[in-house]
C-alpha cells in the first residue's frame, strides 16, 4: 500500500464563508464561518460564524491543529460556532490547549462560550483598544474600537513575513484609514449604499479605504444581500479599475496564499 503523504498547508488564509448580515446567513445564500489563517504551522480561526465546523472539515482543515479562536465581536454571524470550534480544537477536552480572544462584552454577562468548554482552554484573553497579542509565530494587534452596536475590533496581523489588516464590521470613520495598514486588507463590505441606521461599510466606503491605504491586494468579504445580488466579483473588478489595486471578492472556500504578496 502506498503511504499517503499529506502536503503541508501553505501559509494562507482560507475563507470558510463570505456571508454577512442576517438574511445572507440565515438563508445560507453563501456560507458563513469566518476565515482560517495558517502561518508557519500556527493556525488560528477568526470570526467562526454558523457553519464554521462544517466548512472547515469540508475544506480538510483540522480544528485540532488550531491554537486560537479569535472574535472581532459577539454578533452571531461572527461567533455562532465558537463553542463547537473550541470543542473541536481541544478534541472534546481530551487535548486541552489553545486560547479564545474576544472583546469584554462577549465574555461578560452573556458569554459566547459555555463555562465547561472554557475550562478546556489554556486561556481566554480579553481584546482591548491598542493592545497586542501573539499566538506561535502570528502576532496581531487591535488598534481601534469600531463603530458598531457591540464592542468590536479590527486587527493588524503580522505572520510568515507578511502584514495585513482585517477591517471587521464598522461604520466608516476617518480613523480607519489612519490606523490600518499592511500589504493586504480584508474588508467586510456589507452594504451597497451607506445607511444612516446601519453601522456597516458600504462599497463606496471600501473604495475610499482602498484608495487611501493602497495595499497590494484587497479582499472583500462578509457580503450583505444587495451586495450578493450585485455580484461581489463584479464589484471587485470595478474597484480594481477605479483604485488601481488588485481587489478580489472572496468566495466560499477560497484559499489566498500569502506568497502572492511577495
Ligand atoms: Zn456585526
Amino acid at each position: 500500500m502506498p503511504v499517503k503523504i499529506e502536503a503541508p498547508l501553505p501559509n494562507s488564509i482560507t475563507f470558510l464563508g463570505t456571508a454577512g448580515a442576517r438574511f445572507m446567513v440565515t438563508k445560507q445564500l453563501a456560507a458563513s464561518g469566518g476565515w482560517w489563517l495558517n502561518a508557519d504551522g500556527a493556525q488560528v480561526l477568526v470570526d467562526p460564524g454558523p457553519g464554521s465546523i462544517v466548512q472547515a472539515t469540508k475544506r480538510k482543515l483540522k480544528p485540532e491543529k488550531l491554537s486560537a479562536v479569535i472574535l472581532s465581536h459577539r454578533h452571531l454571524d461572527h461567533s455562532g460556532d465558537t463553542n463547537i470550534m473550541v470543542e473541536a480544537m481541544t478534541e472534546g477536552g481530551f487535548n486541552r490547549h489553545g486560547r479564545l480572544f474576544a472583546p469584554a462584552d462577549a465574555l461578560g454577562d452573556e458569554p459566547v462560550i459555555y463555562s465547561y468548554l472554557r475550562s478546556y482552554l489554556d486561556g481566554v484573553e480579553t481584546l482591548g483598544e491598542g493592545k497586542s497579542y501573539s499566538v506561535g509565530g502570528i502576532s496581531f494587534s487591535t488598534p481601534l474600537r469600531h463603530i458598531h452596536p457591540v464592542e468590536t475590533y479590527g486587527f493588524v496581523f503580522r505572520a510568515a513575513g507578511h502584514s495585513f489588516s482585517y477591517i471587521a464590521d464598522t461604520r466608516y470613520f476617518d480613523k480607519l484609514v489612519q490606523t490600518y495598514n499592511g500589504e493586504m486588507l480584508i474588508i467586510n463590505t456589507l452594504l451597497m449604499e451607506p445607511r444612516e441606521t446601519v453601522d456597516h461599510l458600504a462599497v463606496g466606503d471600501t473604495e475610499r479605504i482602498i484608495r487611501e491605504l493602497k495595499p497590494k491586494v484587497a479582499i472583500l468579504t462578509h457580503f450583505g444581500t444587495r451586495v450578493w445580488q450585485a455580484h461581489p466579483w463584479e464589484i471587485a473588478e470595478k474597484l480594481s479599475q477605479s483604485t488601481g489595486v488588485r481587489v478580489i471578492a472572496a468566495r466560499d472556500g477560497m484559499k489566498f496564499v500569502l506568497s502572492e504578496l511577495d
